[in-house]
């Protein structure tokens, strides 16, 4: 944000200025964006919050020349009203895992050296010159990956089918077209560092083949672009991409896509025909684009998470990453935690880890003494889960089972002043805006959907309206083409699962 670039300023002016022994650096996003902008300060890892830029003179003054903290700009626990001074004492950071955000917060992403510093690109190295192509695909199937995008796909079923298909031009895609409201996972990702995605994807193209990679991202991120320019313009500058990575017969280079901002675009088909400059609209499949892709070749197809995972799999071993998580969802998600709770921000959890523990233990709970109401996953394609399911550990079964998707790691919290009407329609007509058009369940279907909500919370519904809801959902999912209209009803008909007396109560008071 601008106040952070205005501390960090300042932070760099009075550093010189009163000639302290420290370097200032600028690193991505920490996750725990209520509290910013953040300082920390090493060694000991002291971290100052909601940091202004009139703070920063005391900050080099108490802390930098006389050896003291700073006890006001230190986080403050809400359960116990402690001041806590290490950033790894806080209990936001305290229950998190961190895989796929191990270096945000931590380098300077403009800067490659820092990457490599945190052992960047050894995986890519060790691949190149100790794997053969199937060695790679066989340990990230062993790893138990899956794709982190919404659909859980098996991701080394994914690269194995790309590396089997014939063919001898190939290309390996990146999907950062993340657009589900509330959801920021792979922009931070990607703003924090860039080099992690970038390493992941010559891994890839060694394993199935390919020499060419495509980014696609939203060009509504400028900052990720920005920084996603300047590390494929080290990495090959430091040989990292290009010709002959480590003196070896392997060459592999990446380029970006810019996507214009439509949420269909996410959807596989539609992005790779987007990328190749056509109309942005899903395809039926078969052919996947593991046969059939970018330019009709066969096409690797992950998201920013899926790879930024990819690196310390090869360096850590595929049974470390399979110790992580549960028995079908391995490893960890990252989610962007938004709505009515404490600490909103990023966060990175071990699969398994209970909705509890991420609204309450890592959330901090609900602001003002209010309830809690619902937890809504999934974005557009989810549903709302309701206090009961509270202990369900979250991987990508049970959120289906209980009318809901993990989706790309989109996570609201409602509260008790939150009507429930309301947020299905806020999501339906979120995907009635986005749908292409193609096919009509998902054109017209949601938008009669949409007319009956809206007739709902202007205190005209009628009983029977609820049944037609049901129905029109069932026909909108069975027969759409995408996922975007085959999950488009799953925000109605969770909550009419759950909470259907407030469909009633608007019905029946008029309201
Ligand atoms: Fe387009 Fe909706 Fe059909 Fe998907 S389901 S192809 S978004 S009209």
């Amino acid at each position: 944000s601008s106040a952070s670039h205005q501390v960090r300023e300042e932070l760099a002016k009075q550093v010189q200025l009163k000639k302290v022994q420290a370097r200032v650096i600028k690193t991505g996003c920490f996750g725990f964006c209520k509290m910013g902008p953040l300082v920390v300060i090493y060694p000991g890892q002291t971290l100052y919050c909601l940091v202004k830029k009139e703070d920063v003179a005391e900050i080099v003054e108490k802390h930098l020349l006389e050896g003291q903290v700073v006890e006001r700009l230190l986080y403050e626990e809400p359960a116990s009203g402690e001041r806590k001074r290490r950033l790894s004492d806080i209990q936001f950071f305290r229950a998190q895992y961190r895989v796929a955000l191990r270096n945000c917060g931590l380098i300077n992403p403009e800067d490659i050296t820092e990457y490599i510093a945190c052992e960047g690109y050894f995986a890519l190295a060790d691949v190149l010159l100790n794997w053969t192509p199937a060695q790679v695909v066989d340990a990230i199937k062993q790893s138990g990956l899956r794709g982190r995008g919404g659909a859980g796909f098996p991701t080394g079923r994914k690269w194995e089918l790309a590396a089997v298909a014939e063919g001898p031009v190939k290309y390996v895609v990146c999907n950062a077209d993340e657009g589900d409201p509330g959801a920021f996972m792979d922009r931070s990702i990607l703003e924090g560092d860039p080099h992690s995605v970038l390493e992941a994807m010559a891994i890839a193209g060694y394993a199935i083949g390919a020499r060419e990679g495509y980014i696609y991202v939203r060009a509504e991120y400028p900052i990720a672009v920005d920084r996603l320019e300047r590390a494929i313009a080290q990495a090959r500058q430091y040989g990292l991409l290009g010709r002959r990575i480590f003196n070896t017969n392997f060459d592999f280079d990446i380029d970006l896509r810019l996507g214009a901002g439509a949420f269909v675009c996410g959807e596989e088909t539609a992005l790779l025909r987007s990328a190749v400059g056509e109309r942005g609209e899903p395809r039926p499949r078969p052919p996947y684009p593991a046969q059939c892709g970018l330019w009709g070749k066969p096409t690797l197809l992950n998201n920013v998470e899926t790879y930024a995972n990819v690196p310390v799999i090869i360096r850590e071993g595929p049974a470390w990453f399979a110790s992580l998580g549960t028995e079908n969802s391995r490893g960890t998600k990252v989610f962007s935690l938004a709505g009515k709770v404490l600490n909103t921000g990023l966060i990175e959890v071990p699969m398994g880890t209970t909705l509890r523990t991420v609204v309450f233990d890592i959330g901090g709970g609900i602001p003002e003494g209010r309830q809690f109401k619902a937890v809504q996953t999934g974005g557009p394609s989810g549903g709302c889960i309701p206090e009961r399911y509270l202990d369900t550990p979250i991987d990508y079964e049970s959120l289906k089972q209980l009318g809901s998707m993990m989706g790309s790691g989109g996570m609201i919290v409602l509260d008790e002043t939150d009507c429930i009407v309301d947020i299905a329609k806020f999501y339906l007509q979120f995907s009635q805006d986005e749908s292409c058009g193609q096919c009509t369940p998902c054109r017209v279907g949601t938008k009669r959907m949409l007319e009956i909500l809206e007739r709902i919370t202007l205190g005209q519904g009628q009983m029977g309206d609820l049944n037609e809801l049901e129905e029109l959902s069932r026909e909108v999912m069975d027969a759409s083409l995408c996922g975007l209209g085959q999950t488009a009803p799953n925000p109605v008909l969770s909550t009419l699962k759950y909470f259907r007396d407030e469909y009633e109560a608007h019905i029946r008071d008029k309201r």
